[in-house]
C-alpha cells in the first residue's frame, strides 16, 4: 500500500492528519495522530507499561544515613539506645547510619516516628494518563475505522 501523504510504498498506519483520516507511513504519521498502530507494536507497548501501573512506590531518601544519625545525636542517644527503642539490633543501626544498609519500609517508618524525621517519599504513578491511553487502544477489539465513524455519528 502507498502512503496517502508521500506516496511511498511502506507499512502503513492509520492516522488523523490535519483532520482527515489517512493511511500513512511511519514518517508521515509523526505529523498526525496515529489512531491505529500495527498490532505487534501495540502489544509491545502494552507489555512495557503493564509492570509500572497504578501502584504507589515508597522510596527511601538518599540521605537516610545522615538524617538518622543527626536526629539520633540531637536526641543524645547512642546507636545502642536507638536500637533498643525500636527493637532492632545495634549492628543494623550501625549499618544504616554508615549507609551500608538501606532500611526496609517498615523499619524506616519506625525510625520516622521515633526520630520525627522524614525518610520515605511516596511516588505515585500517573494513573490518569495511562487510562487515557488505554481508551485509544481499539485494535484488540477489532474496531474498524467504519465503526469509529459510526460511534462518532451516534453522539
Ligand atoms: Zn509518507
Amino acid at each position: 500500500m502507498q502512503c496517502d501523504v508521500c506516496g511511498r510504498e511502506a507499512v502503513l498506519v492509520e492516522a488523523i492528519v490535519e483532520g482527515s483520516l489517512l493511511n500513512v507511513c511511519r514518517n508521515c504519521a509523526n505529523f498526525g495522530n496515529v489512531v491505529r498502530l500495527p498490532s505487534k507494536e501495540l502489544v509491545e507497548k502494552q507489555i512495557s507499561s503493564a509492570g509500572s501501573m497504578d501502584e504507589e512506590v515508597n522510596i527511601i531518601a538518599n540521605d537516610y544515613s545522615q538524617k538518622i544519625k543527626k536526629a539520633r545525636e540531637s536526641m543524645k542517644m547512642t546507636q545502642a539506645d536507638l536500637a533498643r527503642f525500636i527493637a532492632e539490633k545495634e549492628s543494623v543501626i550501625h549499618k544504616i547510619e554508615s549507609g551500608q544498609l538501606e532500611p526496609t519500609i517498615p523499619l524506616a517508618k519506625k525510625l520516622e516516628q521515633y526520630l520525627r524525621i522524614k525518610l520515605i517519599t511516596m511516588h505515585k504513578e500517573e494513573k490518569k494518563e495511562k487510562e487515557k491511553n488505554r481508551d485509544i487502544n481499539f485494535s484488540d477489539k477489532g474496531i474498524t475505522i467504519g465503526d469509529m465513524l459510526k460511534i462518532k455519528d451516534e453522539k
